[in-house]
């Protein structure tokens, strides 16, 4: 294929870019075949001679597409949305056309200046004071590690990454048991170790940290000769939506001298509409940030955005600069790529750009605001029915609820029956967590076009499936 066959095999991926996303509702939500029948398809050794791009368009079509589980359906409602709103997917095809590595300010200026302006109109846009500065990065995951690292680099005086973890003190860091997973393993890749990952108990409905647990383990802690670091605190946990305190979670690290982490991947997006912004109150306090605007925001996969306090200790945390990476004669520019792990990166800006104006962050907010009245509006219906309870309230559009039955014996065998028999249909997609101690039934709206009609349809899906076991 060459670039004058493009703009022929183009149109027909537009073409069916559009179509796939208006059929949507006539496809099962979650892929319906075994392990290995798409495997089976594919010839287990590569093409010596070219094909047709034809052929090749058509296969996906054929082996490719029943194999796909449809994040894009108005009606997935598992995990948390990986959304894909079609300006953003129009940015990133433009990404793919001109395809820059954008590690350095020289390698295009444009995508540097234009992720600080970007990241300066979401910061904005989220209400946080200008003491942030943010960077893209890829996941969530990435900019926790980056955090997690720069907590290290601080109490180590930055010798961590100088001479190792050798013969230093043990270093502490302190989160509930409600923060995602991406968390246990930064501390593992930072050589922390898990067992220096302090568990702080929780309380309250929306399950936050106790602040005078935290305060007495990082005091138990010093008394016996750890290090404590870090607290990373999170805002729409991934389980159930928890929210820790943020202001209470502050003022004990700062009188410990911590560096305060803030992860809300999912629950940042929501922050756009200025009624949400109670969840994290006191962010303002926080040293560090990462939320997704690729899971609830609108820009597809991958988008993940870090706003930090102070770039001089993430710089000091990450940067390195052999000669064949130095900026010569460039003054005042920056490098994102100090900003990160990984050293090249993709023009994710463009993306955010193409959202913010094609919707407005109007638009952005009322779609946010329609998935939490929606999803509640379910969560009550939900309520109302004598053999359903909801098992923990709804944080934004994220509630758990369980099938309960007078009578039914093993509830936890039940719900997982109800789960799959619900996903084995199609019609709609949830997933599952544990809560206490209950095998619970996760609700999360927050597809791009979902409509109200699509959340109403869970509930008789929900309704209708229970009622045959
Ligand atoms: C999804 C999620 C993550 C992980 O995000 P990635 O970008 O996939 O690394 C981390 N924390 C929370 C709370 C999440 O919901």
């Amino acid at each position: 294929m060459r670039w004058s066959d493009f703009p022929k095999w183009g149109r027909q991926v537009a073409d069916w870019t559009a179509r796939y996303h208006e059929g949507l509702r006539e496809r099962p939500v979650r892929a319906q075949v075994k392990p290995g029948e798409i495997a089976a398809q594919l010839p287990g050794t590569p093409p010596e001679e070219a094909q047709p791009i034809e052929d090749i368009l058509a296969d996906f079509d054929r082996i490719v597409m029943p194999g796909l589980t449809h994040w894009q359906h108005p009606r997935f409602f598992a995990y948390f949305p990986s959304n894909a709103a079609p300006a953003s997917v129009l940015a990133d095809s433009l990404i793919a056309a001109t395809s820059t590595q954008c590690m350095l300010w020289q390698t295009s200026p444009a995508a540097t200046e234009m992720e600080t302006v970007m990241m300066d109109w979401l910061r904005q846009a989220l209400g946080l004071t200008d003491s942030f500065h943010g960077v893209i990065h890829d996941s969530a995951s990435s900019a926790t590690l980056a955090a997690v690292l720069v907590m290290r680099e601080k109490a180590l005086n930055w010798q961590g990454n100088a001479a190792g973890l050798t013969g230093q003190p043990r270093i502490r860091i302190y989160a509930s048991n409600e923060v995602h997973t991406s968390v246990d393993r930064a501390i593992w890749i930072a050589g922390i170790g898990a067992e220096n990952l302090v568990r702080i108990p929780t309380q309250g409905p929306l399950r936050a940290m106790d602040p005078a647990a935290l305060e007495a383990a990082i005091e138990a802690d010093k008394a016996a000769g750890y290090l404590p670091a870090g607290v990373i605190a999170c805002t729409g946990g991934t389980g159930t939506g928890a929210c820790d305190d943020i202001a209470a979670t502050c003022d004990v690290a700062a009188r410990h001298g911590l560096f305060t982490h803030v992860d809300a991947a999912w629950a940042g997006s929501a922050m756009l509409a200025p009624e949400f912004r109670t969840l994290w109150a006191g962010i303002d306090r926080a040293d560090s940030l990462v939320l997704n605007p690729h899971k609830w925001m609108g820009t597809q996969f991958d988008l993940s955005t870090f706003f930090v306090k102070s770039p001089e200790d993430l710089t000091r945390t990450l940067a390195i600069q052999p000669e064949y990476l130095k900026t010569q004669g460039a003054d005042g520019i920056i490098n994102y790529s100090e900003w990160s792990v990984p050293l090249g990166r993709r023009f994710r800006a463009l993306k955010l750009w193409f959202l913010i104006r094609a919707y407005g962050l109007d638009g952005l907010r009322t779609r946010i605001r329609n998935h939490v009245d929606w999803a509640q509006a379910l969560a009550e219906r939900l309520r109302a029915h004598p053999e359903f309870e909801i098992v923990t309230e709804p944080v934004l559009s994220l509630f758990t609820f369980r099938y309960a039955p007078e009578g039914a014996g093993d509830l936890d065998a039940l719900n997982a029956d109800l789960i799959q028999k619900i996903n084995d249909d199609g019609r709609i997609y949830l997933t599952q967590t544990r809560t206490q101690d209950k095998f619970v039934i996760r609700f999360v709206a927050g597809q791009f076009d979902a409509e109200e009609r699509d959340i109403a349809m869970a509930y008789d899906v929900i309704t209708e499936i229970a009622a045959t076991l």
